[in-house]
């Protein structure tokens, strides 16, 4: 049958496919799906991707355009891919051609085609020389532990990526240090497809499994080539990660690959090692700090089937995996899987799409599973797992409330907790100081006539940030100086009001000022390198005192920090956001997890003005799996996520009618099975000069959403309102603030 035409995926932000004619030129039988093509699209040239082909069309040749050319270099989407990324769109009531965009490393989408160099990895080199500076190198390990370390990571791999050696925290300079003593050697590998071996894996770093953990490896590897979810909840540090390495091994040993979502690779080096010390494999890394060539090599090497396993941030659920036999999705609960822009995808939840299209197996694990996976596995459609025990000789620490009201308080530290900071150190042990916001303040005013310092693009008050001597709106990250004096009343008495992590440090300093104390935030930790530097001057003991943000709250292993205190919770106890308290409880609990992971118990200390608050006494005298339970008959009685599904549309514009009067012309449709809640401003009504507003859809089945999205798409592409407005729609939303 003659092909004629071709509908093309193209990255704009339109919901349709476009079509075009094939010219004499361009031989119809190369165009395969999910092939990429150059295209004419307004006035440029672009990239689309093949979705279909056709002989005929309705739509009259003369108004068609022909495709310019075709990009032959068989880097094209398979089509299981493919079709997960149709579904993906199609979910998220996303264009496709964004969609695709996005499963593009960049180098890809660029008409001009990169030349494509072999993969350069690191070796150790075999020569007498190299024997004996690893003799000398054995003597020096206590002067240069990390060469020793970055040595036998080289050494336990066939071949080892630059960008691999820097995600696991090691510097340019230790690996030229290594290469100068002639230990090691630089060389372009071939791609070939990894094959297992009985050297593989590195049996004597097994663990004996308990026989909780030894249950959950045998499901998983029993579900080998079939769908199953499997829910792994387990305390911090009850050996989940053992579980995934040893339920992994069926799979590599089948040749088939294995992804890993984690929420953030930076943070959790030491979760990567184990990965690395476990497998002779070549392991890729998918995350945002690498560069485009690196990207584009993570992307063959997934598609060439060359890399056994990706570890990798959100976007690595898009890996073009040739031979997926298994997906792990480690802190399953945590937000960051959801992307919060343009695509408003969930990761975790195309994760279990992927695997049920390709038949595999898919395991989520945390220590606090997110609401919507628990409730899927008490109602039996995941496979429902505990992991009750820590795993070694370490016990779970105590959660124990400080009731603020009754206490002195000093830089808002209360008395009880000021002594068992003093008695820690004392010991010689660690404590974890950890406030949620970070700056130096969350505002300054004026102390005669009260002025507060606001952006006027967001109606919020800036923070102030001594250290880099700005205000900085932490809302459209506008930036302005210091003022010397009120503009309202021309007073010199501006004062910085409430606390953020730069004046708890300052403080903190001064309170304790025979230790040392460290900040780890976002702002402390911009310069590259940087937060692994502060993270090894943490175990190598240089800090007594650790300041932090919830950036401190994920994957790390702090053994001798014995005390960890959370200076306020109590903003999550009474929010607009019904999730507010999930997230709460999830945030402590991990955070809990950071302390006394070792031989030495660990203690939590939580400051609040509301200690009988029900839900803070549930979850410290009874544990998250209760307090869980518990909160979710609270959503089934209020017929709240996960009981019931969600859309929000979100629209902005100059002026706050517009918004309003946009979302309200959706509220007139109705539909089977949906409510409406809204239009209402959303938390932060305005922001950057944009009034916002929101519009939540609900619907008791995923179905009737669905189809109500879909028809208020099409009533939105004829309503006169849309183009004085910016609107999204996002399902299965998570940040109701904006
Ligand atoms: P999680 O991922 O649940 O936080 P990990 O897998 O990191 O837990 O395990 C925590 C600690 O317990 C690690 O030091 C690990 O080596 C140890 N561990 C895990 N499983 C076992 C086991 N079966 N026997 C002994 N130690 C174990
Ligand atoms: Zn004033
Ligand atoms: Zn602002």
């Amino acid at each position: 049958m003659q092909v004629n035409y071709i509908q093309v995926a193209i990255p704009v932000p339109m919901r349709q496919l476009f079509t075009y004619i094939i010219p004499q030129n361009i031989n119809s039988a190369e165009l395969h799906i999910g092939a990429r093509v150059v295209v004419p699209f307004s006035h440029r040239q672009v990239i689309g991707i093949i979705i279909s082909t056709s002989t005929t069309c309705d739509i009259e040749d003369k108004k068609l355009k022909a495709i310019i050319s075709l990009v032959n270099d068989n880097f094209r989407f398979p089509p299981t891919l493919l079709n997960f990324l149709q579904r993906c769109a199609n979910y998220y009531h996303h264009p496709i051609g964004d969609v695709l965009q996005l499963a593009l490393p960049v180098l890809l989408r660029q008409i001009e085609q990169p030349t494509i160099d072999l993969a350069t990895t690191w070796h150790e080199l075999k020569t007498e020389i190299a024997d004996e500076s690893s003799v000398a190198i054995e003597k020096a390990a206590k002067k240069a532990p990390k060469q020793v370390a970055l040595l036998s990571l080289i050494q336990a791999h066939n071949g080892i990526t630059w960008a691999e050696i820097r995600t696991l925290g090691f510097t340019k300079a230790q690996l030229n240090a290594l290469e100068k003593k002639q230990l090691i050697e630089e060389k372009k590998q071939n791609p070939i497809p990894f094959v297992y071996q009985d050297s593989t894996l590195a049996e004597e770093e097994k663990l004996t499994l308990t026989v909780e953990q030894a249950v959950i490896v045998s499901a998983v590897k029993q579900s080998f080539g079939e769908f199953s979810c499997h829910l792994v909840d387990g305390v911090t540090g009850s050996g989940k990660t053992e579980v995934y390495l040893q339920a992994m091994e069926r799979t590599l040993a089948a040749n088939k690959q294995v992804l890993v979502l984690v929420p953030e690779i930076g943070l959790t080096p030491q979760m990567l090692s184990r990965f690395e010390q476990r497998f002779n494999l070549p392991i890729c890394l998918h995350h945002s700090g690498l560069n485009d060539k690196e990207r584009l090599q993570t992307w063959l090497a997934a598609q060439r089937g060359t890399a056994a396993i990706i570890i990798g941030t959100r976007s690595a659920i898009f890996s073009p995996l040739h031979h997926l036999g298994l997906i792990i999705v480690d802190e399953e609960h945590d937000g960051s899987f959801k992307q919060q822009d343009s695509f408003r995808y969930q990761a975790r939840d195309i994760a279990i799409l992927r695997a049920r299209l390709l038949n595999i197996p898919i395991v989520l694990g945390s220590a606090t599973p997110s609401f919507e996976s628990l409730q899927n596995a008490l109602s039996g459609k995941y496979r429902y797992h505990q992991l009750t025990k820590r795993a070694g000789q370490s016990t779970q620490s105590k959660i124990t409330l400080i009731d603020v009201a009754q206490q002195q308080m000093e830089h808002g530290l209360s008395g009880t907790l000021k002594k068992a900071i003093e008695n820690i150190l004392k010991r010689g042990e660690q404590a974890l100081i950890f406030l949620n916001r970070r700056g130096y303040a969350p505002a300054i005013n004026c102390q005669e006539c009260h002025w507060i310092a606001d952006c006027q693009r967001c109606n919020k008050s800036y923070t102030l940030h001594q250290g880099q001597k700005l205000l900085i709106c932490h809302h459209c990250s506008s930036q302005k100086r210091i003022p010397y004096q009120c503009p309202s009343c021309g007073s010199v008495r501006i004062k910085p009001m409430g606390q953020g992590t730069e004046q708890l440090e300052e403080r903190i300093s001064e309170l304790f000022s025979d230790y040392s104390t460290v900040r780890i935030d976002r702002d402390s930790t911009r310069k590259k390198g940087e937060l692994a530097k502060l993270l090894q001057e943490v175990s190598d003991k240089k800090h007594q005192l650790l300041i932090g943000t919830q950036m401190l709250a994920k994957g790390h292993h702090f053994p001798d920090v014995t005390l960890v205190a959370i200076l306020d919770v109590d903003g999550a106890l009474f929010s607009f956001d019904f999730r507010a308290a999930e997230h709460m409880a999830q945030l402590l609990v991990q955070v809990a997890g950071r302390a006394g992971r070792e031989s030495k118990p660990g203690k939590v200390l939580v400051q609040t003005n509301f200690p009988e608050h029900p839900l803070l006494q549930d979850l410290v005298n009874n544990g998250y799996p209760h307090f869980a339970k518990y909160a979710l008959t609270e959503r089934k009685q209020a017929l709240l996520p996960p009981f019931s599904y969600q859309a929000l549309f979100r629209a902005e514009a100059n002026y706050p009618s517009y918004p309003e009067k946009f979302l309200r012309s959706l509220t007139e449709f109705s539909f089977q099975g949906c409510q409406f809640a809204g239009p209402v401003p959303a938390a932060m009504e305005k922001k950057a000069g944009k009034y916002r507003y929101h519009l939540i859809v609900q619907a008791k089945s995923r179905k009737e959403l669905h189809l109500a999205i879909y028809q208020l798409i099409h009533h939105i592409s004829q309503n006169e309102w849309q183009k004085k407005v910016r609107w999204t729609v996002d399902i299965d939303p998570l940040d109701l603030s904006w």
